[in-house]
C-alpha cells in the first residue's frame, strides 16, 4: 500500500451514538398540572441536567480520536491494469474492512 491516513472510525462513532440516550422531553408536558410545583421544578432541573449530559455525549461522540488507519493504492501499471486497493483497521474497536478491484483497460 502506498498511502496511509488516520481517520475517525465509523463503527466507533455508531457505537458511541447508539449508547447515547436522549432526554425524555415529554416528561415535563405529561407532569404539568399533574404534580406539585416543587415536583415539577425538580423534574425540570433533572431535564436540564439530562440535556447537558446529552449535549456532552453528542460532542464526545463527534470528537472521537482518529483511531482508524486507512491504507490505499490507486493507479495503472505499464500493462494497462488499473488497481484500486483499500484497507482500514481501527485500533480502538478492531474493526477492519478491505476493498480490492483490478481491471484491464483497453489499451489498444
Ligand atoms: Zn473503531
Amino acid at each position: 500500500m502506498s498511502a496511509d491516513s488516520w481517520v475517525r472510525c465509523p463503527r466507533c462513532l455508531k457505537n458511541a451514538l447508539d449508547n447515547i440516550q436522549a432526554p425524555d422531553y415529554g416528561a415535563l408536558s405529561r407532569a404539568y398540572g399533574n404534580v406539585s410545583e416543587s415536583e415539577y421544578r425538580a423534574l425540570l432541573d433533572g431535564q436540564l441536567k439530562d440535556r447537558d449530559r446529552y449535549i456532552k455525549d453528542l460532542n464526545r461522540a463527534h470528537n472521537l480520536a482518529e483511531t482508524m488507519r486507512e491504507d490505499y493504492e490507486l493507479g495503472m501499471d505499464s500493462e494497462g491494469e488499473f488497481t484500486v486497493a483499500y484497507s482500514c483497521h481501527c485500533t480502538e474497536c478492531d474493526w477492519s474492512w478491505k476493498f480490492n478491484y483490478k481491471v484491464q483497460t483497453p489499451v489498444g
